[in-house]
């Protein structure tokens, strides 16, 4: 086992990783810019070092910082959270070349993955299914565009090979539309992600996000730890995550979630990951593999009881993984609400001192938030404050429990989102489940509507 780890990272995350560590006995260090200084993580590591400046760039985007931080103090290996360098093969191989393990997977399965053409062929090629489109880039030639379009069929979605965080995407649903949305989509990849090459896919018009949970070994073992549904998003943001997805088959679940084991066998696959799918009308449709814990893992962890942080480094350590998939077990039932510093209908963030902060508890009740009485809110990050999941032994439990915790948490100084979750867990189409990823934006359009009307 490492003897001491650098946290790349800030936040609930870096809290997170920090207490995984603290489990498994190793020595932590936090790196932090002059913003995060008070921060509740910073405070816990058993070292910190300031890297830069409050800007993301200077600090913790900031790679040689980072990598002096870990040498002089003997750090064995970085874990890099999510955001921020979390996918950035360069810095994957960077660190490694530095003589540090990378918590995750190899530089080039990141590189792969991280190019959204590259990854859809790897998937088709490793029999997952995905969303019917293009074979690969688009063609400069308008003619070829125009063909493939139609043997599509509209509406179809252009998106950028190089796109991420919900940008770099255009849906056209006419002919006449289509080769002016796909020139603006590659001049505007360009500009944001140094690479024109747009793809096209089949727009779905009503899908679910459905993703799948994977931990795979260097040895080539590989499981999945079942899925997450992912639906309610606003932005192409997450909102609310829930464990497992209410009303899909479980066969049907277990059938995509051997592929991906597959696919990570195929592909050489290290650590954990998420395969993320768009779910329509019972058919599953691959869309991009995220190669790093996700924000909502913890509905993962409380409904298998694994520790997926904690996987994530042992597995980078080059043990074996230490169960097989007829090990894994899913027990009850388990949602997130993410809570952010917002104005929680204008969705404007709310940075600055918290005057009053007490979370709720209980059984089931798990909160992941790295703030506290007293701390100021920095204006330079997300938004989110930290993540309250709860567990019941069925999906109404868990609703329930979640209800009671949001009415305990009390938040004073700063606006969050709590009001809204509030609204969500009484709202008829979401306690029914399955809503589509269309329907909380609907949803506060009609609120609007609504409030401009009386
Ligand atoms: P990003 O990396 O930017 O998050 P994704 O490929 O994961 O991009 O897509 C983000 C979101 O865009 C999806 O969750 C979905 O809401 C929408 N989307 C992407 N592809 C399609 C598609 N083919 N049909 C319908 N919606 C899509």
């Amino acid at each position: 086992m490492f003897e001491k780890i650098l946290i790349a990272n800030r936040g609930e995350i870096a809290l997170r990783v920090l207490r995984a560590c603290r489990e498994l006995g190793i020595r932590t260090v936090a790196v932090h810019s002059v913003a995060d200084t008070e921060a509740k993580y910073v405070k816990l590591a058993d070292e910190s070092v300031c890297i830069g400046p409050a800007q993301s760039a200077l600090s913790y985007l900031n790679v040689p910082a980072i990598i002096s931080a870990a040498e002089v103090t003997d750090a064995e290996a970085i874990h890099p959270g999510y955001g921020f360098l979390s996918e950035n093969a360069d810095f994957a191989e960077r660190v490694e070349q530095s003589g540090f393990v990378f918590i995750g997977p190899r530089s080039d399965t990141i590189r792969l993955m991280g190019d959204k053409v590259s990854a859809k062929d790897a998937m088709k090629a490793a029999g997952v299914p995905c969303v019917p489109g293009s074979e690969g880039a688009l063609p400069e030639e308008p003619k070829e565009i125009v063909k493939i379009a139609r043997t599509v069929g509209y509406p179809v979605i252009i998106k950028a090979a190089g796109g991420g965080g919900g940008r770099g995407m255009r849906v056209v649903h006419t002919e006449a539309a289509l080769l002016n949305a796909v020139a603006t989509t590659r001049a505007e990849a360009e500009a944001a992600f140094g690479n024109p090459i747009v793809y096209m896919e089949k727009f779905l018009e009503n899908p679910r996000h459905i993703e799948i949970q994977v931990l795979a070994d260097e040895h080539g073992n590989a499981v999945y730890l079942g899925e997450r549904d992912c639906s309610m998003q606003r932005r192409h943001q997450k909102v609310i995550e829930e464990a497992p997805a209410p009303g899909i088959d479980r066969k049907a679940i277990a059938k995509v979630g051997e592929r991906c084991a597959e696919a990570c066998r195929t592909i050489g696959y290290r650590g954990a990951g998420t395969f993320e799918f768009l779910y329509e009308n019972d058919e599953f449709y691959f869309i991009e593999m995220n190669t790093r814990v996700q924000v909502e893992h913890p509905v993962t962890e409380m409904i298998t009881g694994i520790d997926i942080v904690q996987a994530q480094i042992r597995i980078a350590t080059g043990e074996k993984l230490w169960f097989r998939q007829r090990h894994v077990e899913f027990h009850g039932h388990a949602i997130e609400c993410r809570i952010n510093a917002e104005d929680p209908f204008k969705f404007t963030p709310c940075p600055g001192k918290i005057t009053n902060w007490h979370t709720p508890g209980g059984p089931g009740i798990r909160v992941d938030s790295h703030v506290y009485n007293g701390y100021t809110i920095p204006s330079h990050y997300d938004s989110m404050i930290g993540k309250l999941i709860a567990f019941g032994d069925t999906r109404e439990q868990a609703i329930r429990r979640m209800r009671i915790a949001l009415s305990e948490m009390a938040v004073e100084g700063i606006k969050t989102n709590v009001p809204l979750h509030q609204e969500l867990m009484l709202d008829a189409r979401f306690v029914e489940g399955g809503t589509s990823i269309h329907y909380l934006e609907h949803k506060l359009a009609e609120r609007n509507e609504v409030k401009n009307l009386a």
